[in-house]
């Protein structure tokens, strides 16, 4: 433990069950002094969010479905209400048709497309015309984005189309409340086993091909993801806003491995 974040109140959303990465975020930042609220998608997570949040000492859990705007209203008087100012929010969400992460991307119908597009994009610049009002200088936010984004990657389709959007996202909204001193920042996160990464087609592929070829020849847990995210989201990371910083073993600046690695 540490006393990094000590006296910041924060509100994680996306977490689903302890596989989630807003758990490992959520853990390091409880571990590190903040405080905490969550927000949960769905009757059904309810009973699976509130024994996680009282493990790191919340009983703020409040039902957020993001494509709802009026869910979204209502969860932030809530956070108002409640503490009166937010000093972080973690952004851990992203949906698409499970038909849509197979296949080929050219099939993607309007449909899919403008679901994913809402969950998985839209849904951060509203939480953060909310959040914005609720935070002062020094304030910070961040989301979780995906290589796939940048590169293509078997299977992604539309949500690798979504992901480049949220990055982009992610530097015009630095760009706005940098003025006010917030700072808005992604990590792009290797793969790992979560609920939603299930939904992914050759899951298991990817992640045996991150291990072979990442640097560190391993893949990352949430746990790497949550002591990154808590760089960004405390005073550590305090210059820097509109990043995205891959939290990958280093996967993304491999072009080639050699033929003769030793370890292949
Ligand atoms: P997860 O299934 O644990 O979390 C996804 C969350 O999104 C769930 O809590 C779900 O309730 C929430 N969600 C979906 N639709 C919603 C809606 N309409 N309203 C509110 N919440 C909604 O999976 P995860 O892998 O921890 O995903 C978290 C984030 O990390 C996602 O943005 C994902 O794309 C990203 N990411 C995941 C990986 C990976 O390999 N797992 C890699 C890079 C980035």
């Amino acid at each position: 433990a540490n006393e990094l974040m000590k006296g910041k109140r924060g509100l994680i959303m996306g977490l689903a069950n302890d596989k989630s990465i807003a758990w490992g975020i959520a853990k390091a930042c409880a571990d590190a002094g903040a405080e905490l609220a969550f927000s949960y998608q769905g009757d059904a997570l309810l009973k699976r969010v509130t024994p996680l949040a009282a493990e790191l000492g919340s009983d703020i859990v409040l039902p957020c479905d993001v494509t709802d705007m009026e869910s979204i209203d209502a969860l932030f008087a809530a956070l108002e209400e409640k503490w009166g100012k937010l000093d972080f929010v973690v952004h851990a969400i992203a949906f698409s048709d499970k038909n849509d992460l197979r296949g080929r991307y050219v099939d993607t119908s309007r449909n899919g497309f403008l679901l994913a597009m809402d969950i998985s994009v839209y849904s951060f610049t509203a939480i953060m015309q909310r959040a914005e009002k609720l935070m002062e200088p020094g304030g910070s936010a961040m989301t979780l984005t995906y290589y796939g984004g940048e590169k293509v990657m078997p299977h992604y389709n539309v949500m690798g189309v979504a992901k480049a959007a949220l990055e982009a996202s992610v530097k015009y909204l630095a760009e706005d409340l940098g003025k006010d001193g917030i700072r808005v920042n992604a990590i792009s996160a290797g793969p790992i086993k979560t609920l939603a990464a299930s939904g992914i087609g050759d899951f298991r592929y990817i992640l045996k091909w991150n291990e072979y070829n990442s640097p560190l020849r391993r893949n990352v847990t949430i746990e790497d993801v949550g002591r990154s995210a808590l760089y960004l989201l405390s005073d550590l990371g305090s210059g820097v806003t509109g990043e995205v910083l891959h939290v990958d073993a280093g996967y993304h600046v491999v072009g080639m491995k050699a033929i003769d690695a030793p370890d292949m």
